[in-house]
């Protein structure tokens, strides 16, 4: 295979997490088939963004810079994209699963007429092709798709593949000659809410409440215990839609689609739909007074309870765990 290129991302001049996972499945894919990985990452610092990628392994990072590109755009971030596959030639073209990379995947795949597989949580390179699995019907069961066209395109699930490091030297950089052309679109705004709240998209763990929680206030149940477990809150639509917290918690199938090694769900009934947005989490714990509840069904740890008192206990022992 001729690469990989990885479409990286940089936040606060750091590599989002979900960007260091596409580099290190990228890294496996091209040494098991013989190809080289690349980075590409528009407008930032390429110094930094070189020196994180090389520890992940990649060996050039293709860098593209105007302040066209500092604030992420769809039509900025296609055309210089499209730019970076045109000088590296490459076999396989990776995103992590953020929003960024979820917007920019399918675009940059129709301009260049080839397949792109979304969220997928296996990749191998099999007969010249790349094949990657993807789970499907909200989580019930897995596709195997190959993606036949060249470059092959797909978006890594976030927390599906570990982020490991390869101790590698910085990339060497190549500049992506990328002009700042019209563009049909500008960023106006950026609203960032609740600050210092950490993403459900990055979180390795993440506890979530739902109806059980009986109002807003209560949500400071799931938000102490996030917070004594250095966690992020998340949210069944039921609260969402009844106004007790905002959209960007709300994990299932029209939330975020998460997969933390840690998963905690108080007082959420576990219905498919909230269940195709997080079954695939490492280690499942349901606090829920119901028995029967459908959370059980897929939780590794079930604890039948009232959460108002389960939470709290939860606090307390993670309060004196962390004393000694
Ligand atoms: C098209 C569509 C898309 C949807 N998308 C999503 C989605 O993305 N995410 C999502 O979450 N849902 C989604 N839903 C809604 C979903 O079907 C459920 O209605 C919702 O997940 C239920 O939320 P819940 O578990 O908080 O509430 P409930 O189902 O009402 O469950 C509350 C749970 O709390 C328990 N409980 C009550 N009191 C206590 C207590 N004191 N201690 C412990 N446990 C307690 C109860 O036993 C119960 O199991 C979608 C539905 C549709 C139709």
């Amino acid at each position: 295979m001729a690469g990989v290129l990885v479409f990286c991302e940089v936040k606060d001049g750091k590599m989002k997490k979900a960007s260091r996972e596409a580099l290190t499945v990228g890294r496996k894919l091209a040494e098991k088939a013989g190809g080289e990985l690349s980075a590409f990452v528009a407008g930032g610092s390429a110094a930094s963004a070189a020196a994180e990628s090389g520890r992940y392994g990649a060996k050039k990072l293709y860098a593209a810079a105007s302040s066209a590109l500092d604030a992420y755009t769809t039509e900025s971030h296609v055309a210089a994209l499209q730019q970076a596959i045109e000088q590296a030639r490459p076999s396989v073209v990776l995103f992590g699963g953020t929003s960024n990379g979820r917007d920019l995947a399918p675009r940059i795949a129709a301009r260049l007429n080839v397949g792109v597989a979304s969220d997928v949580d296996r990749l191998e390179w099999v007969d010249g092709k790349l094949r990657a699995r993807r789970p499907v019907y909200s989580g019930k069961a897995f596709a195997t798709v190959d993606v036949t066209s060249t470059p092959a395109m797909a978006t890594v699930r976030p927390n599906a593949f570990p982020a490991e490091e390869a101790e590698g030297a910085a990339a060497e950089v190549v500049n992506v000659n990328y002009q700042a052309g019209e563009t049909k679109t500008k960023l106006v705004d950026t609203r960032i809410p609740e600050a210092g709240e950490l993403s459900i998209a990055e979180a390795d763990i993440i506890v979530s409440g739902g109806r059980g929680l009986k109002e807003a206030a209560n949500f400071s149940y799931i938000r102490d215990l996030a917070h004594a477990i250095g966690g992020a809150v998340g949210a069944s639509r039921a609260t969402v839609d009844a106004g007790w917290i905002d959209h960007q918690h709300q994990v299932g199938q029209t939330g975020r689609v998460v997969s933390p090694n840690l998963y905690i769900a108080a007082g959420v009934s576990g219905a498919i739909q909230h269940l195709a947005g997080m079954s695939t989490s490492k280690h499942i714990v349901a606090i829920n007074k119901d028995p029967e509840a459908p959370i059980f069904r897929i939780a590794d740890l079930g604890v039948v309870g009232d959460l108002f008192q389960v939470v709290p206990a939860l606090i307390e022992e993670v309060k004196k765990a962390k004393a000694h």
